[in-house]
């Protein structure tokens, strides 16, 4: 597969757009007009293999907002999906959209293997004012049969190349 379609779904303020442009550019953006559906491509060499890479960045879900997640849910190879450590709103969203994923793909012949999933916990800078523990996240994704890791987009590049790389890979692997 040479292309590989990725969706950043979670609530408003969450940080995916932050997430997605420290991938992309290695920077963090402080404010970031995200007040619209974007689709950004980037291509990419892993494992020696050319990639075309287009990411969905829609504008922000709350947990009620089914019929914006539909689109990303069917057209999306794989997920990452969102929550800022200090806001447990933001958490019990990602909750309902890792559902809301499962229950969707499942009626595909994807979902019956298991669409690649990561769940992150951003802002793990504003660990002073922490509403999440690292152990909750790690079991909601135990749960949701996806990958897990906290990240800081305001201060890490490494963390964020590296899980987008590991979605990417089990992508390919599909
Ligand atoms: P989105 O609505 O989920 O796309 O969220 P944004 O990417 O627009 O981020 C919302 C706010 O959180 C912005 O003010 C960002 O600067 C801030 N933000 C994003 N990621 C981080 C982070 O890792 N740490 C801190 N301290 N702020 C962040």
């Amino acid at each position: 597969m040479n292309d590989i379609k990725l969706a950043l779904l979670g609530s408003e303020g969450a940080g995916k757009s932050a997430v997605l442009v420290r991938f992309l550019t290695r920077r963090f953006i402080g404010e970031y007009a995200s007040n619209a559906n974007s689709l950004y491509r980037k291509r990419l060499s892993i494992d020696g293999r050319q990639l075309n890479l287009e990411v969905f960045d829609p504008c922000s879900q709350s947990a009620e907002s089914r019929c914006i997640l539909e689109e990303p849910v069917d057209w999306a190879d794989g997920f990452i999906v969102v929550y800022n450590i200090s806001d447990r709103l933001s958490f019990l969203s990602a909750s309902t959209i890792l559902h809301q994923i499962r229950q969707a793909r499942s009626d595909t012949c994807k979902g019956d293997v298991g669409v690649p999933i990561y769940l992150v916990g951003n802002k793990q800078d504003l660990c002073h004012a922490r509403q999440v523990c690292e152990e909750e996240g790690r079991a909601l994704a135990q749960e949701n049969r996806c990958l897990f890791q906290e990240v800081s987009a305001a201060e890490n590049y490494q963390e964020i190349a590296s899980l987008f790389t590991t979605l990417i890979r089990l992508v390919m692997e599909q």
